[in-house]
């Protein structure tokens, strides 16, 4: 049995006293809730504040990214150990806004090469974490684009796999893996119910093919415009174990709506 998971991932918003006022608003109304894991990743700035805050509570704190060397000249990174030490407990790997596949929607072309991530540095970013105990929430999607030219499940298997190349299944066990339409991010598009099904059933089985167990443990979340609207539908599928939840995440009562909607 797979116990769900909510995350919340607050991007680039939320100073650290920000960020304290909305953990602080919905942390008591969240902590009785033993129905599922709750985890919020706020900037790295507040991370500190934020561990703080949950200490004794049910939800943990994720870090938004990870650069995959432990140390060394590289400037404005953060490591795995780093986040290890500050009381970070899982992590997005991975992330659409990362890899730079928004396709058109609204930023520049050339502004996507700032950063740039792609299945090799996925695939590094989450050794980092593994090494770290730090549990890495690997994001996978595909474009309007790729789905609108019929790619979409050889798009997310390729990530999938080459994000987890080289690992031994008995390390990959604890992993979670958002499936997180690029076309639903942000936008108010939800993936339909059935569609986003299907989807993490596919992604089931091509772990499932790696190892039997890998299929059965790992998590998978839905990740794209999920509000106190959708989430209780979506949660219900056989293979949707949880959401990773962006916009919906900073509204305290809206977020709380969401996680109560896990079981
Ligand atoms: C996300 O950023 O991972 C995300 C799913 O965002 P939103 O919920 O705002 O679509």
């Amino acid at each position: 049995m797979r116990r769900p998971l909510v995350a919340g991932n607050w991007k680039m918003n939320k100073t650290a006293p920000e960020a304290a006022a909305l953990v602080e608003a919905f942390i008591r109304v969240v902590d009785y809730w033993d129905k599922a894991e709750i985890v919020v990743c706020p900037p790295y700035l507040s991370i500190p504040r934020v561990v703080g805050l949950v200490r004794n509570s049910v939800v943990h704190v994720g870090a938004q990214d990870v650069f995959w060397k432990r140390n060394g000249a590289f400037t404005g990174q953060v490591s795995a150990p780093m986040l290890k030490d500050a009381g970070v407990t899982y992590c997005l790997v991975g992330h659409s806004e990362k890899r730079g596949r928004f396709g058109k929607l609204e930023v520049p072309e050339s502004t996507l090469s700032y950063f740039a991530e792609t299945d090799e540095t996925v695939n590094l970013k989450i050794g980092a974490l593994l090494y770290c105990s730090i549990t890495p929430i690997l994001c996978i999607g595909e474009t309007l684009q790729e789905r609108e030219e019929g790619r979409t499940d050889e798009v997310i298997k390729t990530q999938l796999l080459a994000a987890l190349k080289g690992y031994e299944d008995a390390e990959l066990m604890d992993i979670v893996v958002a499936y997180e339409p690029v076309w639903a991010i942000g936008t108010g598009k939800t993936c339909d119910t059935p569609e986003a099904q299907r989807v993490c059933a596919m992604i089931r089985g091509v772990l499932r093919a790696i190892c039997p167990e890998l299929g059965e443990r790992v998590r998978v979340l839905y990740g794209g415009s999920v509000k106190a609207s959708n989430a209780k539908e979506l949660f219900a599928q056989e293979d949707i174990d949880g959401g990773l939840v962006g916009g919906a995440s900073l509204e305290a009562n809206e977020f709380r709506e969401i996680i109560l909607s896990a079981r």
